[in-house]
C-alpha cells in the first residue's frame, strides 16, 4: 500500500526492526573494465541503455535519499569511474546538502587520472579493490586489470589526501591466500587501511567452486597473526560497517575483516543499495525489492512520490540474509549487478 501524499513525510528513515537507515550505496554502472573471477562471468551481459537511470534519475535518487536523512553515500557498481561523464554526477553530490559523507569503491583503474578531480569534488572516501600484488595472477583474478596501473591509482589516491583510503581484498583458497602478509604491508607502506572479505555467493560463476575457494576471516587472521600485533579497535557498529576492525601496533594501518559467513552483523544493519536499473535492494543477501525506476518514469514524477517509494519499502527490508557456499546461490544476481 502506497502512503498518503498528504501526509508528513518522515525525516528519518527507520525499517520495522528499528534500525535506522542511513547509508545508501549507489550503483552507478553494472559496467566494468575488469571481469574479477569471483564477481563476473567471463561473458556478461550488461543491462540495455535504455534501462539504466540516466545521471539526472541518480541525482534525484541520491537527493531524496539524503532529504529522508541519509547522510552517507557510497558510489559504486560494476566500475564507478567508468561511466562517462561520471564526475558531472560526483561534482552535484559532492554539493548536496545534508550528505556528510561522499565516498566511492572503485578498482583503481582510472584513479591516477581522477583522484585529485575526486578529492576536489567532496569524495571523502575512497575504497580500491585489490586482491593480489603478482602482475599475472592479478591478471587471472581480474581477467582483464593491469597492477602497474592499478598501483599507480592507489598512489594517486594516498597522495589526494582523502579522510580515508582502504584497500579491499578478497581472498580465495588455492588462489591468493598466501599473500595476505604481503597485502598487508603493502598497506603498511602507504598508511592506509586493508579490508579482507570473504567471498559471496553472488550469482552463478564458472571460474571455480566457491565451496572449495572459501577462506574464512578467522584463517586469514591466524595467518597474520605471527607477523602482525594485531589489537581489535572496538566492535562493529554502524560507521565501521560489517567490518571488524583491529589496529596494527605501531603502524597507521587498521586490518578489516569482512565476514558475512562467520558473523552476522545484520542487527546493525543501517544500509540499502539502489541498482543502476532503479532496483531498491533491501538486502545484499536477499531479493526484496522496489522499483524506483518505474517512480521515476511516471509521467507524474514528483521528488516527493520518489522518497514515498523508499519510505514504504523499509516495510520489507528483512531482518537478516542467510549465506552458505555449498549451496546455490539464493541471490542470482552478480556483485556488479548488485552495487558492490
Ligand atoms: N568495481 C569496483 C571494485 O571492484 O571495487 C566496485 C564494485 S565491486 C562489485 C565492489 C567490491 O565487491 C569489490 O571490493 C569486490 O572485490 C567485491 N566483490 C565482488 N564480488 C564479490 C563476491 N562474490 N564476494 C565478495 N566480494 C565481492
Ligand atoms: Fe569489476 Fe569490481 Fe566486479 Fe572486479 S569486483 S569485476 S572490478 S565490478
Amino acid at each position: 500500500m502506497t502512503s498518503c501524499s498528504t501526509q508528513q513525510l518522515p525525516e528519518a528513515l527507520v525499517d520495522s526492526f528499528q534500525r535506522r537507515v542511513s547509508y545508501l550505496r549507489l550503483s552507478v554502472t553494472d559496467r566494468c573494465d575488469f571481469r574479477c573471477v569471483y564477481c563476473m562471468a567471463e561473458d556478461m551481459i550488461f543491462a540495455p541503455k535504455a534501462e539504466i537511470l540516466s545521471l539526472e534519475e541518480l541525482f534525484q535518487v541520491a537527493q531524496a535519499f539524503t532529504e529522508l536523512g541519509v547522510s552517507k553515500i557510497r558510489l559504486t557498481g560494476g566500475e564507478p569511474l567508468i561511466r562517462s561523464n561520471v564526475m558531472s554526477l560526483v561534482e552535484r553530490l559532492g554539493r548536496l546538502p545534508g550528505l556528510g559523507q561522499l565516498a566511492i569503491t572503485t578498482n583503481g583503474s582510472q584513479l591516477q587520472r581522477l583522484a585529485p578531480a575526486l578529492k576536489d569534488a567532496g569524495v571523502k572516501r575512497i575504497n580500491i579493490s585489490l586482491d593480489s600484488l603478482r602482475p599475472r595472477k592479478f591478471r587471472q583474478l581480474t581477467r582483464h586489470g593491469n597492477l602497474d596501473q592499478v598501483i599507480a591509482g592507489i598512489d594517486a589516491a594516498a597522495a589526494a589526501g582523502f579522510q580515508g583510503v582502504k584497500i579491499n581484498a578478497v581472498i580465495l583458497k588455492g588462489r591468493n591466500e598466501g599473500e595476505v602478509v604481503d597485502l598487508v604491508n603493502f598497506a603498511i607502506e602507504r598508511e592506509v587501511d586493508i579490508a579482507f572479505i570473504e567471498e559471496m555467493p553472488l550469482g552463478l560463476i564458472d571460474d571455480h567452486d566457491r565451496a572449495l575457494t572459501f577462506c574464512s576471516s578467522e584463517e586469514i587472521r591466524l595467518a597474520l597473526a605471527p607477523h602482525f600485533q594485531l589489537q581489535p579497535a572496538g566492535e562493529p557498529s554502524g560507521n565501521s560497517g560489517p567490518a571488524r576492525y583491529y589496529t596494527v601496533t605501531g603502524r597507521n594501518t587498521r586490518v578489516g575483516f569482512i565476514s558475512p559467513h562467520s558473523n552476522n552483523f545484520c542487527h546493525l544493519c543501517n544500509r540499502v543499495r539502489v541498482t543502476v536499473e532503479g532496483r531498491l535492494l533491501l538486502c545484499l543477501g536477499n531479493e526484496h525489492s522496489v522499483d524506483l525506476r518505474a517512480v521515476l518514469r511516471s509521467p507524474d514524477y514528483t521528488l516527493d512520490k520518489l522518497k514515498w517509494a523508499i519510505v514504504d519499502a523499509m516495510a520489507i527490508k528483512p531482518e537478516r540474509h542467510h549465506f552458505n557456499n555449498d549451496e546455490q546461490p539464493q541471490v542470482l544476481r552478480f556483485m556488479n549487478a548488485t552495487g558492490g
